[in-house]
């Protein structure tokens, strides 16, 4: 089931996108929580962490090194950041492709509330 992501990564409709290559794509999210607020998301169309196989390994690695990369770029890599993926109802899964969340720029509060 195709996503409005679908269609950013194929740039039917317009995003501040940072990086794309063969796997993964990266965009600035469009409500940000943080100064830094990007999403790092596979090109191909996978809904949730549950949906990810096997094959999937070297696309997963990518979307890491790629948020290394982009982190080093904002300038925020130094001071920290937060990588964010959340999953189906309990994790507050919005949009169902696949997507990490880099999230920096200013002091986060705790990760989750007490
Ligand atoms: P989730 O809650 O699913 O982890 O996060 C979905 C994120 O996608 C939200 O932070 C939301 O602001 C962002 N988002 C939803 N639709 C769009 C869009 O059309 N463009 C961009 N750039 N971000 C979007």
């Amino acid at each position: 089931m195709s996503t409005i992501f679908s269609k950013i990564i194929n740039k039917e409709i317009p995003s501040d996108m940072v990086y794309q290559d063969e796997m993964v794509t990266a965009f600035r999210d469009i409500n940000p929580q943080a100064p830094t607020h990007i999403l790092i998301i596979p090109n191909k169309e996978i809904p949730t962490v549950n949906d990810i196989e096997a094959d999937d390994e070297a696309m997963m690695g990518r979307m890491f090194h790629v948020a290394k990369k982009i982190a080093a770029e904002e300038g925020i890599a130094e001071d920290g950041f937060r990588l964010i993926v959340n999953c189906n109802k309990h994790g507050n899964q919005e949009v169902f492709h696949l997507h990490m969340h880099l999230v920096g720029g200013r002091q986060l509060g705790r990760m989750l509330p007490r």
